[in-house]
C-alpha cells in the first residue's frame, strides 16, 4: 500500500471540474438518480458523497427507482447473504433498461473490494455499466463522464486507501449528521473482512474534523456522530492528537448539542476517554462497545485483544465516572469452536453488565477471513439455537433497563412520528440514546424537547412533554 495520506488538492479539483461540464449536458436534461445503501454507517456516509457528487454533475434525486436514470447500490460485504441479495436486485433492473436504454446501472461499496467481483459483475450483468469501491468515490465525475460516453467501467482500488476531503455531499438529515474520524481498520478480527477491503486505519487530521463540525452546526445541525471502525485509537497515525483530545475540542463547536461516536473497541477504550466522556457536557452518556463473546477463549480466537475481566472493568469504570451512561454491543454465537459452556459464559457476561439493546448475530463465515478457514465450525441449528437463547435473555435485560426509567425526565430530540394510532406519537432519544414515545405534532419533528416517563409498553418507554 502506498503511503500516501491525502488524494491531491489538484486531482479533487480537477475530478470537480469535470463534474461541472457534467453538469451542462445533464442538467437540462432533468436527469434523475436513485442510490440505494446497504449496510453500516459507514456507508450511510458514503452516500451521502456520492449523492453530493451526482448533484454536482447535474442529476437531481428521486425517490423510485423506476423513474431514474441512474441506479448505484452502495453495498455492504459485512452482512450475511448480501451478495446473493444484491445479485437479485441487479438482475431486477434488465427489463426497466430494455425500455429504458440510456439507464445507467450501477454498483459502489466495500462489497466492490472483495477479490474480483467487481469484474465478475460487469461479466455477469451486461446491463451494469459502472462498478466501483468506497476509496475511489472521488473519481465519480471521472467515471460517469467514461459511461455516458458508452464505456463500462469497473475501478477498485488496491494499492492506495488514501482520505478525500473537500468532497459535495447531500445530507438526509437536517438536524443530524454523521462525521468520519477514521477510515479503515487495523484490527484484523478474525471473523470480520472490513481490513481487507477499507485497509488499514486512516485518522483525518483534528483541524479537518473541526471545520466540518463547525460547518455542520453553523448550518444547523445540532447532533453529530463520529465514525470510525474503531474511534478509541484515533490519532495513532498521527503525530500528535488521540480520541479524548478530540473530544475536548469537539465539545466546544458553537451550535453542537450532542456528541455521539461509533464504535469503541473494548481494547482502546482507555482512562483518558472515560474521563474525556465524563467531563464534556456535550459528549453523550452512551457508549456503543462490541464484546463479541464472553468467553475468554472464544475472544482469543476471534483475536479481540481484551478478556472478559478487562471488559467489565471498563464497564465499571464507566458507570463509576458516568453514572447514567447506557451501553450497547454487538454479539456473535456460534464462532468456529465455541462450546456450550463457552456460549453459558457470553450468557452470563449479558446477565451481569445489562445492555440496553444488543445486536446479536450467528456466526456465518466471510470468504478471505481467518475464521472461514477454521476447521470446527458450529452446526447451523445449535447456532440458531443460541441465538435465540441470547436473545430471550436481552430482551428480559432490555425490559428490566426501562423499568428503571419510570418517572425519569429529560431533554429528547425528535427524530419522527408515528401516526398509524389515533393519537400522533413523537419519538426520540435521551442524551444516554434511550428512545421514548410521547404525544405531540407532526412539526416537532427536530425539536428538543423535555420528557417524563410514565410507562412502559413492550420494549418501549412512554412519556408525556413536560415543558409545554
Ligand atoms: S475492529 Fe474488528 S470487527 Fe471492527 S472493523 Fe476492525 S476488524 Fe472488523
Amino acid at each position: 500500500m502506498s503511503d500516501r495520506k491525502y488524494i491531491a488538492k489538484e486531482e479533487i479539483e480537477r475530478q470537480m471540474t469535470l463534474a461541472d461540464r457534467l453538469y451542462a449536458e445533464i442538467q437540462p436534461r432533468c436527469l434523475k438518480f436513485y442510490v440505494e445503501t446497504f449496510g453500516c454507517q459507514m456507508n450511510v456516509r458514503d452516500s451521502e458523497t456520492i449523492k453530493g457528487i451526482l448533484a454536482r454533475c447535474g442529476y437531481t434525486e428521486c425517490a423510485e427507482k423506476e423513474t431514474a436514470d441512474l441506479i448505484l447500490f452502495n453495498t455492504c460485504c459485512v452482512r450475511e447473504h448480501a451478495e446473493k441479495r444484491l445479485m437479485g436486485n441487479i438482475g431486477a433492473l434488465r427489463e426497466q433498461k430494455e425500455s429504458n436504454p440510456g439507464l445507467i446501472v450501477g454498483i459502489c461499496g466495500c462489497m466492490m473490494q472483495q477479490d474480483g467481483i467487481a469484474k465478475k459483475l460487469l461479466r455477469r450483468f451486461p446491463h451494469v455499466s459502472l462498478v466501483f469501491g468506497p476509496n475511489v468515490v472521488f473519481r465519480l465525475p471521472e467515471m460517469l463522464g467514461a459511461v455516458l460516453s458508452g464505456e463500462r467501467i469497473a475501478l477498485t482500488d488496491e494499492e492506495d486507501f488514501a482520505i478525500a476531503e473537500n468532497l459535495p455531499r447531500i445530507r438526509d438529515n437536517s438536524r443530524s449528521a454523521f462525521v468520519n474520524i477514521t477510515f479503515g481498520c487495523n484490527n484484523y478480527c478474525t471473523y470480520c473482512i472490513v481490513p481487507f477491503v477499507r485497509g488499514r486505519e486512516r485518522s483525518r487530521s483534528m483541524e479537518d474534523i473541526r471545520k466540518e463540525a463547525e460547518s455542520l452546526c453553523a448550518s444547523g445541525i445540532t447532533e453529530i456522530t463520529l465514525l470510525g471502525q474503531n474511534v478509541n485509537s484515533y490519532g495513532n497515525d498521527l503525530e500528535a492528537g488521540s480520541f479524548a483530545e478530540l473530544l475536548d475540542k469537539l465539545n466546544f463547536v458553537p451550535g453542537l448539542k450532542r456528541l455521539r461516536f461509533m464504535s469503541s473497541h473494548p481494547k482502546d477504550l482507555t482512562n483518558e476517554v472515560i474521563a474525556a466522556i465524563a467531563r464534556n457536557d456535550r459528549v453523550c452518556h452512551h457508549v456503543h462497545l462490541p464484546v463479541q463473546s464472553g468467553s475468554n477463549a472464544i475472544l482469543k480466537r476471534m483475536n479481540r485483544k481484551y478478556t472478559r475481566e478487562q471488559y467489565l472493568e471498563i464497564i465499571r469504570k464507566l458507570r463509576d465516572a458516568v453514572p447514567d451512561v447506557e451501553f450497547t454491543t454487538d454479539i456473535i454465537v456460534g464462532f468456529p469452536g465455541e462450546t456450550e459452556e463457552m456460549f453459558r459464559e457470553t450468557l452470563s457476561l449479558v446477565e451481569e453488565v445489562g445492555f440496553a439493546a444488543a445486536f446479536t448475530f450467528a456466526y456465518s463465515p466471510r470468504v478471505g477471513t481467518a475464521a472461514a478457514s477454521m476447521h470446527d465450525q458450529i452446526p447451523e441449528d445449535v447456532k440458531k439455537r443460541r441465538l435465540y437463547e441470547l436473545n430471550a435473555l436481552q430482551a428480559e435485560k432490555t425490559v428490566e433497563n426501562n423499568k428503571k426509567y419510570i418517572g425519569y425526565e429529560g431533554e429528547v430530540l425528535i427524530e419522527g412520528c408515528d401516526e398509524r394510532t389515533d393519537e400522533t406519537m413523537l419519538y426520540g432519544k435521551y442524551r444516554n440514546f434511550k428512545m421514548v414515545y410521547f404525544p405531540g405534532k407532526p412539526e416537532e419533528v427536530n425539536q428538543y424537547r423535555n420528557v417524563r416517563v410514565l410507562s412502559l409498553s413492550r420494549n418501549s418507554l412512554i412519556g408525556e412533554r413536560i415543558d409545554g
